[in-house]
């Protein structure tokens, strides 16, 4: 996954998330899926995946995340328009007008600029906007694409019982039914020893998809507007076959977590991205009570050193 928050805020990544638990506190029950996000939050740090999915502790919208989520509906709404009406001019003309709708729908983002009185940093957050949205037509055509779905929310349940879902930005088909899946990602590509942890969201997608619909999508399709690149894969059943075995793992670990209350720091350089520092004890801080019931012959129970390890291959 991506090493920075850019472009990360989406519907499925924030900490309300598709992934089912519900608030923290005396109502929190155990996580019964696993989103793309999730499951990267728990590869990079478990105690991370506890105070998000399991505590629902708050967190601030940061801008370059709330940026990410302006740009994913600037490029969804302009699919609305006529093939031939599908220009970069009126793409960047749409960005005051989601940017007004994201305050309605997701307030909170209001306070990204209350010091900002005179509107200069907005300004300048919003031509960034803008610029990425204009990065996108040297990098795609939309007015050759007609997506067979935008914003997908997917789901499936896999033979074990887990549930994998998540929201795919664009699914295209071609007229002899070859699938590509496509993301947006606001930030920059991966150096090339990173592209495989870039690709694990797109394979979970595919997973899904398959599980779905029984068909391996042809191509995985990462646009990166930060820096102009574009990052394709195409899967094969032995792929997908393995993510399946990794995410099983995984989910084996989560659930162990989940009974056990075992959730370890992992820190690493992303730790200065992380909302909870207050929270962890890598920080000085102190986890809040854990809110969920531990059953005494699990409480010293450990998973052998698994939480540390897991990765996106
Ligand atoms: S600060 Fe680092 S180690 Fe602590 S919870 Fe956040 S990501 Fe994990």
């Amino acid at each position: 996954m991506e090493t920075s928050t850019e472009g990360t805020a989406r519907p499925d990544s924030s900490a309300v998330t598709a992934d089912t638990a519900v608030a923290g506190g005396p109502s929190a029950v155990p996580p019964a899926s696993l989103s793309p996000s999730r499951a990267s939050d728990f590869m990079q740090c478990p105690l991370l995946y506890r105070f998000r999915v399991i505590d629902r502790l708050p967190e601030k919208p940061s801008e370059a995340a709330t940026r990410g989520t302006l740009v994913h509906a600037v490029l969804e709404r302009l699919f609305d328009a006529p093939a031939a009406e599908r220009t970069a001019p009126r793409a960047k003309a749409l960005v005051p007008g989601q940017w007004d709708r994201l305050r309605e729908t997701r307030p909170e983002v209001v306070e990204l600029f209350a010091d900002d009185p005179e509107g200069e940093r907005l300004a300048r957050w919003l031509a960034e906007a803008e610029a990425l949205v204009e990065r996108w037509f040297a990098l795609e055509d939309p007015s050759r694409l007609e997506p067979a779905e935008r914003e997908l929310f997917v789901e499936a349940e896999l033979e074990s019982g887990l549930r994998l879902r998540g929201i795919i930005d664009r699914v295209d088909v071609a007229p002899t039914g070859e699938v590509r899946i496509v993301d947006y990602k606001t930030g920059k590509a991966p150096r090339p020893e990173y592209a495989e942890g870039a690709l694990f969201q797109m394979k979970f997608y595919a997973l899904v998809v398959w599980r779905l619909k029984q068909v391996v999508p042809r191509r995985l399709q990462l646009v990166y507007l930060g820096s102009g690149d574009v990052l394709t894969y195409d899967p094969v059943v032995a792929d997908l076959e393995r993510v399946e075995r990794k995410l099983l793992a995984l989910w084996d670990a989560i659930r162990l977590a989940t009974e056990t209350g075992d959730w370890r720091p992992r820190p690493t350089k992303l730790c200065g991205w992380c909302d909870h520092r207050a929270h962890c004890p890598e920080f000085g801080g102190t986890p809040p009570p854990y809110p969920l019931p531990v059953p005494p012959s699990r409480a010293a129970e450990s998973d052998g050193g698994r939480q540390g390890r897991m990765g996106p291959d």
